[in-house]
């Protein structure tokens, strides 16, 4: 079983795109920290994988480096991540613009490359 994941995740603020850190635990996917770094325009996104599971922030989460944000949310229209503050009802996709509620919990995600 794979235990670590890599995805795409954009901050709504600073718009820039970064590498999420995901760590399985049990049956719980925690995000334990997003690259301070933002990925080249030109990134390049390799195999994808599905995650499945429940999705949460880790105990050490210092939050998105653009922003600061406590948690993420994953875009309803294309399924990426963006950072998310928990006081915020909404959210808009830093990648493609949708703008929605955020509610439920993700149920899945597709990761880039598990290792
Ligand atoms: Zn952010
Ligand atoms: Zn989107």
């Amino acid at each position: 079983m794979a235990e670590n994941a890599w995805l795409n995740f954009h901050c709504e603020t600073d718009k820039q795109t970064r590498i999420a850190t995901f760590r399985l635990s049990g049956t719980t996917w925690e995000l334990t920290e997003v690259a301070a770094d933002p990925l080249p325009e030109s990134g390049v996104v390799p195999g994808r994988i599905e995650m499945s599971g429940q999705f949460n922030t880790a105990s050490g989460y210092a939050g998105c480096p653009g922003c600061g944000a406590d948690n993420f949310v994953r875009c309803g229209g294309c399924g990426e991540l963006n950072c998310w503050r928990r006081a915020n009802t909404h959210h808009t996709c830093a990648k493609c613009g949708n703008h929605g509620k955020v509610q439920g919990s993700i149920q899945s995600l597709d990761a880039m490359e598990v290792a």
